[in-house]
């Protein structure tokens, strides 16, 4: 069976045939560094990891690009309100980014190119769109993109022009010709970052930064573009519409998008709360626990988040651990009838729920098998596997002890953790809690002025 994937852009799976042979070039939209990554950004960008390491692992040669979006309104307006420097605020978030993807076991991307460095092309590109007709320069300073000049436009969110309401999604602009028009250029504002341009000082809107790093990175027609939920609406369309207009060709063949991840059925932002934040999550989570979670769904799904799944996923993730604990040495011979389910379950639109259940049988085999060498065959196959997911690449030792004794601050988390349970009226949860620091040796103390903690 071929490798599959799910097109957005035609809405259903497909057979993956690179534009070069044994090769694919893959654009996804990466971080927009105003502040630490969540949850539901480790989401997205899981999926993307698991998808270059399925290829590299399928002996594809990947060229895998990622971007940075250094420049952006939400980044302006975070550094007034910590009163530090655009530039001071950016780097700081990449570092803490690189950071948290590196715990994550994320794999760098080929090209990692910033907004910031690509002005120029961002300038040409818009100058061949006002040449072709495509876009304009609008009497406020502003250059915008003239949607309705290209009829496909809607292709990928199955959205009709005609039926398109601006007015939820984009903001109203006196100066655009037609509302649903959306800015490729903006006019410098007093304090703001900006560069020199045909239409004076200036910074780029958000969708040419993605249709320029693709372009300079990957030429003009490539094979893979990818993204959260959220971006293929209006995002991803506007990148299609003004990447195709430039160039006249085709811009992505396939267009993958992940599920979204929700808390407690709402989408995850960072104003629900602190505990989705990933560096709050590695305290109290080896982070392949959070690997195991994200990857025991499928990457399109829509996923769940709450501290029981994570529990489930580090209990099921200790079971493999355990397995490949009671190894003894290692072995080359592979099990090539669980190779090739892997593949095909793999093929399949990365079908990851259904790998893991595969390393599940191939651990039951390792503790039921009383063959030595069946055993050593099961327990390489599995390490050989779970590798591919990016799962039991820690020593199992290591594993075990993650966590083993809580510190003060890791206490003080749980009672926050708790606390907003109790909030939240989710007693369950709370006492769940409560439960676990008991067994750690930790006693709750609950008064009219708060909780606190004694080890017992
Ligand atoms: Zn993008």
């Amino acid at each position: 069976m071929t490798l599959r994937f799910y097109n957005s852009l035609t809405n259903q799976k497909e057979d993956f045939r690179p534009i070069h042979e044994g090769e694919v070039s893959m654009y996804v939209c990466g971080m927009t560094v105003y502040d630490s990554c969540h949850l539901g950004h480790a989401r997205a960008m899981m999926a993307f990891d698991i998808l270059v390491r399925y290829l590299k692992n399928q002996d594809y040669k990947v060229k895998f690009v990622r971007n940075i979006t250094d420049v952006d309104d939400k980044i302006i307006e975070r550094a007034i309100q910590n009163n530090e420097s655009i530039g001071d605020l950016t780097q700081r978030t990449i570092a803490s980014m690189q950071e948290d993807f590196a715990q994550l076991g994320l794999l760098l991307p080929n090209t990692e190119p910033r907004a910031t460095d690509y002005i120029p092309g961002m300038i040409e590109m818009i100058e061949g769109l006002i040449q072709k007709g495509h876009a304009y320069h609008s009497p406020g300073g502003d250059v915008f993109f003239a949607v309705r000049t290209f009829p496909e436009y809607g292709k990928l969110s199955n959205k009709n022009i005609d039926d398109l309401n601006p007015g939820a999604r984009i903001a109203e602009d006196d100066s655009k010709k037609d509302p649903l028009d959306f800015v490729l250029w903006k006019s410098a504002k007093e304090g703001e970052p900006s560069w020199d341009s045909p239409w004076g000082q200036g910074r780029p809107g958000w969708h040419i930064e993605c249709s320029v790093m693709s372009f300079e990175n990957l030429g003009e027609h490539f094979d893979i573009h990818g993204g959260g939920p959220d971006l293929l609406f209006p995002h991803h369309e506007n990148e299609i519409a003004q990447s195709e207009c430039a160039s006249g060709n085709k811009f992505a063949n396939y267009w993958l998008h992940s599920g979204l991840l929700k808390i407690n059925g709402e989408k995850m932002s960072k104003s629900l709360g602190n505990f989705a934040m990933l560096k709050d999550l590695f305290i109290s989570y080896h982070p392949e626990v959070i690997r195991y979670y994200l990857v025991s769904s499928h990457y399109r799904s829509s996923l769940n988040f709450d501290q029981e799944s994570l529990n489930q996923a580090k209990s099921a993730l200790t079971r493999l651990y355990q397995a490949l604990a009671s190894m003894e040495g290692e072995g080359n011979e592979l099990d090539q009838d669980m190779m090739n389910q892997f593949s095909l379950v793999m093929n399949d639109d990365l079908n990851t729920p259904e790998a893991l259940s595969l390393l599940f049988q191939l651990a039951k085999s390792i503790n039921n098998s009383s063959d030595p060498i069946q055993k050593m065959k099961y327990g390489t196959t599995l390490k050989k596997l779970s590798g591919v997911l990016g799962l039991l690449q820690d020593d199992p030792k290591t594993f075990f002890q993650f966590g083993a004794t809580l510190s003060d601050e890791e206490i003080d988390q749980q009672i926050a953790l708790r606390n907003v349970a109790r909030d939240e009226k989710d007693f369950q949860t709370a006492d769940k809690i409560r439960d676990s620091l008991t067994e750690q040796g930790i006693i709750l103390d609950d008064s009219s002025e708060g909780t606190t903690w004694k080890k017992s």
